[in-house]
Formats: C-alpha cells, sequence, structure tokens
C-alpha cells in the first residue's frame, strides 16, 4: 500500500504507463515478440525496451484505469495519420474533442513529471505537479463536465521524410523540458512523427504562435510542419542513434 498521486488515497498501486502503450506497439512484430525499441532522447542517445516505461508507484488501479478510458484510449485514435488534413501551408488534426486531446497530453506530462525513473529525468514541471493533478481530479474523478484549461497553451508539429518515413513515423523519443522566446514549454513525442509543445509558464507566447495553438478553432487542431527531418538540425544524430541501436 502506498500513496496514490492522484487521489491520493492509500492504495495498492499499479504498474503505470507513463507514455501510453499504444505509444509504442507499432513497433511490435505479428507473433508477439517484442522487437527492441528506439527511443532517442533530447541528447540523442538510444536505448532498448521490451515495453513503454512504467512506473509502479504513482498510481492505483482505479486512477490507471480511468486516465486510461478517458485520455489515452481516445487519444490513439486523434493521433492517427486518418484524421489529417494538408492544407496550402498548415495540416489539420480533424474529429477530435480539443478539451480531451488537451487533457490526455496534460496528463502524460503529469505522468513524465511525477515519476522517479530514470527515462524522464529531463521532464521537470515544479508546481504544475499539483496544478495538474487538481485538473485530472476534477474532471475524470469528480466526473466535472467542464475543467479550465485555458493558460496551458498547446502547439502540434509534425516532421515529414521522403527518404526515411517508416522511421520517421515510428519514432518515439523522449519528452523533455524547452525553452523557446523565454517561455517554457514541455516536448512530448507521439507516433506519425508529431513533436508537441505543451505550455508550463505563466508568461504568453507570441501572438503569431497563439494563431495556432489547439483550441483556437472549433472541432480541428492546427499542424504545423516541421519539414524534412533530413533538413533539419537533429537529422544526423538521429539516424546514427537509430543506426547504432540497430547493432
Ligand atoms: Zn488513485
Amino acid at each position: 500500500m502506498a500513496i496514490c498521486q492522484l487521489c491520493k488515497k492509500d492504495k495498492k498501486l499499479i504498474k503505470a504507463h507513463i507514455i501510453p502503450e499504444w505509444a509504442f506497439n507499432f513497433l511490435y512484430t505479428k507473433n508477439g515478440k517484442s522487437k527492441p525499441l528506439i527511443i532517442v532522447g533530447a541528447d540523442l542517445y538510444t536505448k532498448k525496451r521490451p515495453i513503454g516505461s512504467y512506473d509502479n508507484t504513482i498510481l492505483c488501479g482505479n486512477c490507471d484505469s480511468l486516465i486510461g478510458k478517458n485520455y489515452d484510449e481516445p487519444a490513439k485514435d486523434y493521433l492517427s495519420l486518418r484524421n489529417i488534413t494538408s492544407g496550402d501551408v498548415v495540416e489539420h488534426l480533424n474529429h477530435v474533442d480539443l478539451t480531451t486531446l488537451k487533457l490526455f497530453l496534460l496528463s502524460v506530462v503529469w505522468r513524465a513529471g511525477i515519476t522517479g525513473i530514470e527515462d524522464f529525468a529531463m521532464v521537470s514541471i515544479g508546481a504544475y505537479k499539483e496544478r495538474i493533478r487538481e485538473l485530472i481530479y476534477k474532471h475524470i474523478i469528480l466526473n466535472k463536465h467542464y475543467v479550465d484549461t485555458r493558460g496551458y497553451d498547446i502547439i502540434i508539429t509534425r516532421y515529414s521524410s521522403k527518404k526515411h518515413e517508416k522511421i520517421v513515423n515510428d519514432l518515439i523519443c523522449l519528452p523533455y523540458n524547452q525553452r523557446m522566446d523565454g517561455v517554457n514549454y514541455v516536448c512530448l513525442f507521439f507516433p506519425n512523427a508529431y513533436k508537441i509543445f505543451i505550455k508550463l509558464d505563466q508568461r504568453p507566447i507570441p501572438n503569431d504562435l497563439m494563431a495556432v495553438t489547439v483550441d483556437r478553432y472549433p472541432k480541428t487542431a492546427i499542424i504545423l510542419p516541421l519539414g524534412d527531418l533530413e533538413h533539419s538540425g537533429d537529422y544526423k544524430s538521429l539516424i546514427n542513434a537509430v543506426h547504432k541501436a540497430k547493432n
């Protein structure tokens, strides 16, 4: 028995995934044997993991399954390629409940921020541990329909790749804190080449970026294309890391 970090009750804690299992499943072979995963962190080191990292010291079974049902399951569908339509300059993510998507992303940030496991050492969320906990608690434990997610500005971006589409789409990097123009964000990565910036800061983000944040428009979220990974600064180290992990 130990204290669950979400409901704060003394309960039996279970193996809770920090990043949902579906974000890893695409790398499993069909016979059920798992291939080594390639996980690349901000400093581009690689790790092999038979399953996604989990922590058995943070959540009780009830809280973990409520997070799974309310956030992780719908998000799997939301972030699939079939929901993306291309525009002239940006892409659009359709058929998404934007509040659920925001709360899902905040719940991953929260899980990464409260776990002590080494893979998530690059995420630090300070006072947001309690603020995000309260938000999730109100929403899924107290069943409040409306929770106020204003202020948590989220920018969705996506890499593309002509040469290495499979690698880029299958890649999942460990999350980390990033500061841009004096504002603090946590960066999360998901399959299909998503890199998502979640603002954890009281300071406002620049107006031009504000125009593309997740709940700026009803029913659709804007995805900013990051362009070909091959032309990004990360590319060389990334491919080296992938080759190293294969050997
Ligand atoms: Zn609990």
